[in-house]
Protein backbone atom coordinates (compact mmCIF):
# COMPACT_ATOMS: atom_id res chain seq x y z
CA UNK A 1 0.00 0.00 0.00
CA UNK A 2 1.46 3.53 -0.95
CA UNK A 3 1.67 5.56 1.83
CA UNK A 4 -0.57 9.06 1.25
CA UNK A 5 0.82 12.39 2.05
CA UNK A 6 -0.58 15.78 2.72
CA UNK A 7 1.72 18.26 2.13
CA UNK A 8 1.53 21.49 3.79
CA UNK A 9 3.61 24.21 2.43
CA UNK A 10 4.30 22.83 -1.05
CA UNK A 11 6.00 25.54 -2.77
CA UNK A 12 8.76 26.29 -0.09
CA UNK A 13 12.56 24.94 -0.50
CA UNK A 14 11.28 22.08 1.83
CA UNK A 15 7.60 20.87 -0.53
CA UNK A 16 9.45 20.94 -3.20
CA UNK A 17 12.37 19.14 -2.10
CA UNK A 18 9.84 16.94 -0.24
CA UNK A 19 8.25 16.47 -4.19
CA UNK A 20 11.20 15.52 -5.33
CA UNK A 21 11.63 12.53 -3.30
CA UNK A 22 7.54 11.35 -3.52
CA UNK A 23 8.58 11.46 -7.48
CA UNK A 24 11.68 9.34 -6.90
CA UNK A 25 9.59 6.83 -4.92
CA UNK A 26 6.67 6.86 -7.04
CA UNK A 27 5.76 3.13 -5.61
CA UNK A 28 5.75 3.99 -1.88
CA UNK A 29 3.95 7.67 -1.62
CA UNK A 30 1.27 9.63 -2.80
CA UNK A 31 -0.39 12.80 -2.89
CA UNK A 32 -3.20 12.70 -1.24
CA UNK A 33 -3.38 17.27 -0.38
CA UNK A 34 -1.13 19.94 -1.22
CA UNK A 35 -1.13 23.55 0.27
CA UNK A 36 0.49 26.69 -0.33
CA UNK A 37 0.13 30.25 0.98
CA UNK A 38 -0.34 31.96 -2.82
CA UNK A 39 2.44 31.01 -5.44
CA UNK A 40 -0.58 29.72 -7.46
CA UNK A 41 2.28 29.14 -10.18
CA UNK A 42 4.48 26.29 -8.92
CA UNK A 43 1.63 25.07 -7.32
CA UNK A 44 -0.30 25.00 -10.38
CA UNK A 45 2.27 22.89 -12.02
CA UNK A 46 2.32 20.38 -9.13
CA UNK A 47 -1.39 19.81 -8.93
CA UNK A 48 -1.05 19.01 -12.70
CA UNK A 49 2.21 16.48 -11.96
CA UNK A 50 1.02 15.01 -8.31
CA UNK A 51 -3.40 15.36 -8.74
CA UNK A 52 -3.96 15.82 -5.34
CA UNK A 53 -8.00 14.96 -4.29
CA UNK A 54 -7.31 18.40 -2.85
CA UNK A 55 -5.58 21.46 -3.11
CA UNK A 56 -5.77 24.73 -0.43
CA UNK A 57 -4.57 28.70 -0.83
CA UNK A 58 -4.97 30.30 2.21
CA UNK A 59 -4.76 33.25 0.47
CA UNK A 60 -8.91 33.44 -0.88
CA UNK A 61 -7.85 35.85 -3.75
CA UNK A 62 -4.90 33.73 -5.09
CA UNK A 63 -7.30 30.93 -4.61
CA UNK A 64 -9.74 32.07 -6.57
CA UNK A 65 -7.50 32.88 -9.36
CA UNK A 66 -6.13 29.22 -9.79
CA UNK A 67 -9.60 27.83 -9.49
CA UNK A 68 -10.18 29.50 -12.45
CA UNK A 69 -6.74 28.76 -14.07
CA UNK A 70 -7.90 25.08 -13.29
CA UNK A 71 -10.96 24.93 -14.95
CA UNK A 72 -11.81 21.74 -16.20
CA UNK A 73 -8.89 20.12 -14.12
CA UNK A 74 -11.07 17.46 -12.57
CA UNK A 75 -8.88 15.75 -10.08
CA UNK A 76 -8.21 18.46 -7.67
CA UNK A 77 -10.57 20.44 -5.43
CA UNK A 78 -9.36 23.88 -4.49
CA UNK A 79 -10.04 25.16 -1.36
CA UNK A 80 -8.83 28.35 0.38
CA UNK A 81 -8.71 29.94 3.81
CA UNK A 82 -6.29 28.58 6.67
CA UNK A 83 -8.81 26.49 8.33
CA UNK A 84 -8.40 23.94 5.53
CA UNK A 85 -5.14 23.30 6.40
CA UNK A 86 -6.32 21.64 9.57
CA UNK A 87 -8.63 19.69 7.55
CA UNK A 88 -6.40 18.12 4.81
CA UNK A 89 -3.55 17.01 7.68
CA UNK A 90 -5.76 15.21 9.65
CA UNK A 91 -7.82 14.01 6.85
CA UNK A 92 -8.86 9.80 6.99
CA UNK A 93 -7.31 8.85 4.09
CA UNK A 94 -3.93 10.97 5.05
CA UNK A 95 -1.00 8.83 6.74
CA UNK A 96 1.59 11.37 7.02
CA UNK A 97 0.87 15.17 7.27
CA UNK A 98 4.11 16.81 6.01
CA UNK A 99 4.37 20.46 7.56
CA UNK A 100 6.44 22.19 5.86
CA UNK A 101 5.10 25.41 6.07
CA UNK A 102 7.00 28.31 7.81
CA UNK A 103 5.99 30.26 10.97
CA UNK A 104 3.55 30.28 13.71
CA UNK A 105 0.55 29.44 10.84
CA UNK A 106 2.03 25.36 10.95
CA UNK A 107 0.83 25.29 14.54
CA UNK A 108 -2.78 24.74 14.19
CA UNK A 109 -2.59 21.86 11.50
CA UNK A 110 0.45 20.54 13.68
CA UNK A 111 -1.93 19.73 16.35
CA UNK A 112 -5.09 18.60 14.04
CA UNK A 113 -3.10 16.20 12.77
CA UNK A 114 -1.37 14.90 15.94
CA UNK A 115 -5.08 14.45 17.40
CA UNK A 116 -5.86 12.28 14.59
CA UNK A 117 -2.86 10.18 15.17
CA UNK A 118 -0.97 10.60 12.07
CA UNK A 119 2.52 10.56 11.75
CA UNK A 120 3.95 14.22 11.93
CA UNK A 121 7.17 15.16 9.67
CA UNK A 122 7.97 18.71 11.02
CA UNK A 123 9.89 20.79 9.23
CA UNK A 124 8.19 23.91 11.00
CA UNK A 125 10.44 24.21 14.00
CA UNK A 126 8.23 27.71 15.10
CA UNK A 127 5.23 25.33 16.11
CA UNK A 128 7.59 23.40 18.66
CA UNK A 129 9.12 26.77 19.92
CA UNK A 130 5.82 28.45 20.93
CA UNK A 131 3.80 25.71 22.06
CA UNK A 132 6.05 23.05 22.14
CA UNK A 133 4.60 21.82 25.72
CA UNK A 134 1.26 21.56 24.08
CA UNK A 135 2.44 19.92 20.98
CA UNK A 136 4.19 16.98 22.84
CA UNK A 137 1.82 16.45 25.15
CA UNK A 138 -0.95 15.78 22.37
CA UNK A 139 1.49 13.89 20.70
CA UNK A 140 2.05 11.68 23.72
CA UNK A 141 -1.81 11.23 24.64
CA UNK A 142 -2.44 10.20 20.96
CA UNK A 143 0.26 8.26 20.24
CA UNK A 144 1.06 10.10 16.86
CA UNK A 145 4.96 10.44 15.78
CA UNK A 146 6.61 13.16 15.03
CA UNK A 147 9.50 13.08 12.97
CA UNK A 148 12.17 16.02 12.85
CA UNK A 149 12.77 16.86 9.64
CA UNK A 150 14.97 19.88 10.64
CA UNK A 151 18.46 18.38 9.67
CA UNK A 152 20.43 18.86 12.98
CA UNK A 153 16.88 17.15 14.64
CA UNK A 154 16.88 14.31 12.08
CA UNK A 155 20.73 13.77 13.06
CA UNK A 156 19.48 13.48 16.75
CA UNK A 157 16.66 11.70 16.34
CA UNK A 158 18.69 8.92 14.16
CA UNK A 159 21.72 9.05 16.63
CA UNK A 160 19.41 7.55 19.64
CA UNK A 161 17.43 5.22 17.96
CA UNK A 162 18.52 2.21 19.63
CA UNK A 163 19.26 4.49 23.19
CA UNK A 164 17.17 2.38 25.69
CA UNK A 165 17.49 4.84 28.88
CA UNK A 166 17.21 8.78 28.74
CA UNK A 167 19.63 8.93 31.12
CA UNK A 168 22.56 7.53 28.82
CA UNK A 169 22.59 10.74 26.99
CA UNK A 170 24.52 13.32 28.70
CA UNK A 171 24.66 16.18 25.92
CA UNK A 172 22.96 17.25 22.25
CA UNK A 173 25.63 19.03 20.29
CA UNK A 174 23.58 20.91 17.49
CA UNK A 175 26.12 22.05 14.76
CA UNK A 176 25.65 25.66 13.01
CA UNK A 177 27.63 26.43 9.98
CA UNK A 178 28.04 29.68 11.36
CA UNK A 179 25.99 30.95 8.25
CA UNK A 180 27.87 33.99 5.79
CA UNK A 181 29.00 36.48 8.96
CA UNK A 182 31.03 34.04 10.73
CA UNK A 183 34.17 35.93 10.70
CA UNK A 184 32.64 39.55 10.55
CA UNK A 185 32.81 42.01 13.31
CA UNK A 186 30.05 43.86 14.83
CA UNK A 187 30.71 46.86 12.45
CA UNK A 188 30.45 44.46 9.49
CA UNK A 189 27.63 43.42 10.55
CA UNK A 190 25.64 47.04 11.05
CA UNK A 191 26.31 47.10 6.90
CA UNK A 192 24.59 43.82 6.02
CA UNK A 193 22.17 44.10 3.34
CA UNK A 194 19.16 41.64 2.78
CA UNK A 195 21.54 39.74 -0.55
CA UNK A 196 24.32 39.72 1.71
CA UNK A 197 22.13 38.10 4.72
CA UNK A 198 20.39 35.74 1.44
CA UNK A 199 23.42 33.86 0.48
CA UNK A 200 24.28 31.04 2.69
CA UNK A 201 27.41 29.36 2.13
CA UNK A 202 25.98 25.65 2.29
CA UNK A 203 22.29 25.70 2.29
CA UNK A 204 20.04 26.54 0.16
CA UNK A 205 16.39 27.42 1.91
CA UNK A 206 13.61 30.20 1.76
CA UNK A 207 14.19 33.32 2.93
CA UNK A 208 12.92 33.41 6.53
CA UNK A 209 15.52 30.88 7.25
CA UNK A 210 18.22 31.83 5.58
CA UNK A 211 18.06 35.38 7.23
CA UNK A 212 17.70 33.56 10.74
CA UNK A 213 21.14 31.72 9.93
CA UNK A 214 22.52 34.55 9.23
CA UNK A 215 21.57 36.16 12.75
CA UNK A 216 22.26 32.27 14.46
CA UNK A 217 18.72 32.97 15.14
CA UNK A 218 18.00 29.68 13.85
CA UNK A 219 20.34 27.69 15.79
CA UNK A 220 18.61 29.40 18.78
CA UNK A 221 15.26 28.07 17.84
CA UNK A 222 16.78 25.11 17.17
CA UNK A 223 18.08 24.48 20.65
CA UNK A 224 14.30 25.23 22.03
CA UNK A 225 13.05 22.73 19.21
CA UNK A 226 15.60 20.11 20.37
CA UNK A 227 14.36 20.27 24.52
CA UNK A 228 10.87 19.97 23.56
CA UNK A 229 11.72 16.68 20.77
CA UNK A 230 14.41 14.87 23.17
CA UNK A 231 12.57 15.84 26.62
CA UNK A 232 16.50 17.39 27.17
CA UNK A 233 17.19 20.09 29.47
CA UNK A 234 18.27 23.39 28.05
CA UNK A 235 21.44 22.73 30.33
CA UNK A 236 22.70 19.88 27.99
CA UNK A 237 22.12 21.42 24.48
CA UNK A 238 25.34 22.98 23.35
CA UNK A 239 26.01 24.44 19.92
CA UNK A 240 29.04 24.10 18.28
CA UNK A 241 30.35 25.58 15.31
CA UNK A 242 31.23 23.71 12.60
CA UNK A 243 31.54 25.17 8.88
CA UNK A 244 31.59 22.03 6.60
CA UNK A 245 27.78 21.12 7.78
CA UNK A 246 28.97 17.62 7.39
CA UNK A 247 27.99 16.56 10.45
CA UNK A 248 24.50 17.52 11.43
CA UNK A 249 24.50 17.02 15.11
CA UNK A 250 26.14 14.88 17.83
CA UNK A 251 24.94 12.71 20.80
CA UNK A 252 27.15 12.56 23.68
CA UNK A 253 26.19 9.62 26.11
CA UNK A 254 27.46 9.69 29.74
CA UNK A 255 30.31 7.46 29.03
CA UNK A 256 31.58 10.04 26.95
CA UNK A 257 31.29 8.46 23.63
CA UNK A 258 29.99 10.44 20.66
CA UNK A 259 27.95 9.66 17.86
CA UNK A 260 27.43 11.78 14.78
CA UNK A 261 25.37 12.09 11.79
CA UNK A 262 27.19 12.90 8.84
CA UNK A 263 25.83 13.46 5.41
CA UNK A 264 26.72 16.20 2.50
CA UNK A 265 24.38 19.20 3.23
CA UNK A 266 21.20 18.17 1.31
CA UNK A 267 17.92 18.59 2.89
CA UNK A 268 16.51 15.75 0.48
CA UNK A 269 17.97 13.00 2.64
CA UNK A 270 16.37 14.21 6.34
CA UNK A 271 13.14 14.85 3.96
CA UNK A 272 13.54 11.55 2.85
CA UNK A 273 14.19 9.81 6.22
CA UNK A 274 11.57 11.41 7.58
CA UNK A 275 8.90 9.59 5.07
CA UNK A 276 10.48 6.06 4.87
CA UNK A 277 10.99 6.23 9.04
CA UNK A 278 11.68 3.59 10.43
CA UNK A 279 13.22 2.11 7.13
CA UNK A 280 15.58 3.15 4.73
CA UNK A 281 15.79 3.14 0.93
CA UNK A 282 18.43 4.34 -1.62
CA UNK A 283 18.77 8.03 -2.86
CA UNK A 284 18.28 9.33 -5.67
CA UNK A 285 19.86 12.62 -6.72
CA UNK A 286 21.90 13.13 -4.06
CA UNK A 287 25.50 12.67 -3.53
CA UNK A 288 28.04 10.63 -0.88
CA UNK A 289 30.49 12.51 1.12
CA UNK A 290 33.82 12.13 -0.43
CA UNK A 291 36.27 11.90 2.90
CA UNK A 292 39.52 12.06 0.65
CA UNK A 293 37.96 15.14 -0.61
CA UNK A 294 37.06 16.71 2.30
CA UNK A 295 40.47 16.12 4.26
CA UNK A 296 38.96 18.53 7.19
CA UNK A 297 36.23 19.03 9.27
CA UNK A 298 36.83 21.96 11.76
CA UNK A 299 34.59 22.98 15.11
CA UNK A 300 34.73 26.45 16.93
CA UNK A 301 32.65 28.05 19.72
CA UNK A 302 29.99 30.38 18.68
CA UNK A 303 30.59 34.69 19.28
CA UNK A 304 27.45 35.12 21.05
CA UNK A 305 28.78 38.79 20.87
CA UNK A 306 28.42 38.98 17.44
CA UNK A 307 25.25 36.83 17.60
CA UNK A 308 23.26 38.01 20.77
CA UNK A 309 19.88 36.36 19.00
CA UNK A 310 21.59 32.80 20.55
CA UNK A 311 21.90 33.67 23.62
CA UNK A 312 18.17 35.56 23.20
CA UNK A 313 16.71 32.28 22.40
CA UNK A 314 18.06 30.03 25.32
CA UNK A 315 17.50 33.06 27.57
CA UNK A 316 13.87 32.46 26.03
CA UNK A 317 13.39 28.96 26.37
CA UNK A 318 15.14 28.79 30.07
CA UNK A 319 11.92 31.57 31.14
CA UNK A 320 9.47 29.31 29.03
CA UNK A 321 5.93 29.89 29.13
CA UNK A 322 5.48 33.06 26.65
CA UNK A 323 8.47 34.19 26.39
CA UNK A 324 9.39 31.72 22.97
CA UNK A 325 5.98 33.03 21.69
CA UNK A 326 7.81 36.73 22.02
CA UNK A 327 11.07 35.56 20.69
CA UNK A 328 9.45 34.11 17.68
CA UNK A 329 6.68 36.72 16.83
CA UNK A 330 9.08 39.97 17.76
CA UNK A 331 11.88 38.02 15.19
CA UNK A 332 9.64 36.91 12.33
CA UNK A 333 8.65 40.48 12.40
CA UNK A 334 12.18 41.95 12.48
CA UNK A 335 13.28 39.33 9.97
CA UNK A 336 10.41 40.67 7.35
CA UNK A 337 10.66 44.34 8.01
CA UNK A 338 14.67 43.74 7.43
CA UNK A 339 14.08 42.15 4.30
CA UNK A 340 11.73 45.27 3.38
CA UNK A 341 14.97 46.76 4.40
CA UNK A 342 12.82 48.68 6.77
CA UNK A 343 15.43 48.41 9.82
CA UNK A 344 19.26 46.99 9.74
CA UNK A 345 20.35 43.73 10.35
CA UNK A 346 21.23 44.75 13.63
CA UNK A 347 18.24 45.88 14.94
CA UNK A 348 16.90 41.82 14.24
CA UNK A 349 17.96 41.05 17.81
CA UNK A 350 17.75 44.39 19.21
CA UNK A 351 13.94 44.50 18.54
CA UNK A 352 13.90 40.78 19.89
CA UNK A 353 15.47 41.76 23.16
CA UNK A 354 13.19 44.66 23.61
CA UNK A 355 10.37 42.61 23.39
CA UNK A 356 11.67 40.17 25.49
CA UNK A 357 12.34 42.64 28.39
CA UNK A 358 8.55 44.10 27.83
CA UNK A 359 6.36 41.12 28.36
CA UNK A 360 5.32 39.69 31.55
CA UNK A 361 5.81 36.47 31.73
CA UNK A 362 2.91 33.14 32.09
CA UNK A 363 3.63 29.86 32.86
CA UNK A 364 2.39 26.84 30.47
CA UNK A 365 0.11 28.89 28.85
CA UNK A 366 -2.92 27.58 27.08
CA UNK A 367 -3.15 27.92 22.57
CA UNK A 368 -5.23 31.26 23.28
CA UNK A 369 -3.02 32.91 25.00
CA UNK A 370 -0.07 32.08 22.89
CA UNK A 371 -2.05 33.03 19.63
CA UNK A 372 -2.93 36.37 21.36
CA UNK A 373 0.46 36.96 22.78
CA UNK A 374 2.08 36.58 19.43
CA UNK A 375 -0.39 38.83 17.56
CA UNK A 376 0.25 41.07 20.26
CA UNK A 377 4.00 41.06 20.29
CA UNK A 378 3.86 41.43 16.38
CA UNK A 379 1.90 44.78 16.76
CA UNK A 380 4.68 46.33 19.79
CA UNK A 381 7.40 45.12 17.44
CA UNK A 382 6.37 47.57 14.34
CA UNK A 383 5.73 50.21 16.45
CA UNK A 384 8.90 50.26 17.83
CA UNK A 385 10.44 49.51 14.76
CA UNK A 386 8.82 52.90 13.17
CA UNK A 387 10.74 54.55 15.21
CA UNK A 388 14.14 52.81 14.59
CA UNK A 389 13.34 53.69 10.81
CA UNK A 390 16.20 54.00 8.51
MG1 LIG B 1 18.30 23.18 10.87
Amino acid sequence: MKKSLALLGSTGSVGRQTLEVVEANKNQFEIYALAAHNDIKILKEQIIKFKPEVAVVTDEEAAQNLARDLDGFKHTKILSGEKNLNEIAAAPKVDIAFIAVSGIVGLLPTLAAIQAGKVVALANKETLVVAGHIVMEQAKKSNAPIIPVDSEHSAIFQCIQGTTDKKHIKKIILTASGGPFRNYSVKDLSGVTPDMALSHPNWSMGKKITVDSATMMNKGLEIIEAKWLFDIPYNQIDVVIHPQSIIHSMVEFIDNTVVSLMSIPDMKIPIQYALTWPERRPISNSMEINFAELKALTFEAPDEKLFPCLRLARRAGEEGGLKPVVLNAANEMAVDLFLKKKIGFLHIPYLVEAMLDSFDNSANPKLEKILETDAVTRQKTLQLAEKLSL
